[in-house]
């Protein structure tokens, strides 16, 4: 997130949010039509939450671009107030996937052959998946079992799907994007359980 292909950055030194008021979109307006709507996911166990289409640039990846990396992002917000957020085409700002910590439940909110803007650094968005796990980076409770557990096994989808290699040059956090001054997925992700998890 953060940045668009213009360059533009984002206030906040971590996370999603702009200002005070996060856009509180109803996610229930989101949630799955079953059936016409999973062909819309990449990633079957995903339901779709489509972003606006202001917030992610159409591609054809990865014919356009490789697809080599994936970012891990926390969100700093609710699972419901980001996939809002996404949803609010004057928030230049988005990510392919977003879990929720109670459960690992996933919304895809932009197909993977399109460009999300999450990392804050245009190479890096034209090249990844990026991933937004719901939580604060100073809040232990949000790094659930049920997020890590749910979070790999759709990364270990894309590392099959892209020939991805399931190893840290090329799973990484926001904060390891060159340029970004972002912060998250913070000190509590814990890497070595999340790659394990990955490659188990
Ligand atoms: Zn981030």
């Amino acid at each position: 997130m953060e940045r668009g292909p213009d360059g533009r950055r984002a206030v906040v030194r971590a996370g999603l949010l702009f200002g005070a008021a996060a856009a509180a979109t109803a996610v229930s307006a989101a949630l799955p039509v079953l059936g016409r709507e999973r062909r819309l996911v990449d990633y079957p166990h995903a339901h779709w939450a489509p972003a606006a289409g202001s917030t992610c640039t159409a591609s054809d990846r990865p014919s356009a671009h490789p697809i080599d990396r994936v970012v891990i992002h926390v969100t700093q917000e609710t699972f419901a107030d980001t996939i809002g957020i996404f949803q609010n085409p004057d928030k230049p700002v988005s990510a392919h996937y977003v879990v929720r910590s109670v459960d690992g439940r996933i919304a895809q909110c932009v197909r993977d052959r399109n460009i999300a803007w999450h990392a804050g650094n245009w190479h890096h968005n034209t090249r990844s998946i990026g991933i937004e796990h719901e939580g604060w980076v100073d809040r232990p409770r949000y790094f659930t079992a049920a997020m890590y557990e749910a979070s790999a096994a759709l990364t270990a989808h894309l590392c099959a799907t892209y020939g991805i290699p399931g190893d840290r040059d090329h799973i990484i956090g926001h904060s390891e994007v060159p340029g970004a001054d972002h912060t998250d997925p913070g000190p509590l992700w814990d890497w070595d359980r999340y790659l394990h998890l990955v490659n188990g």
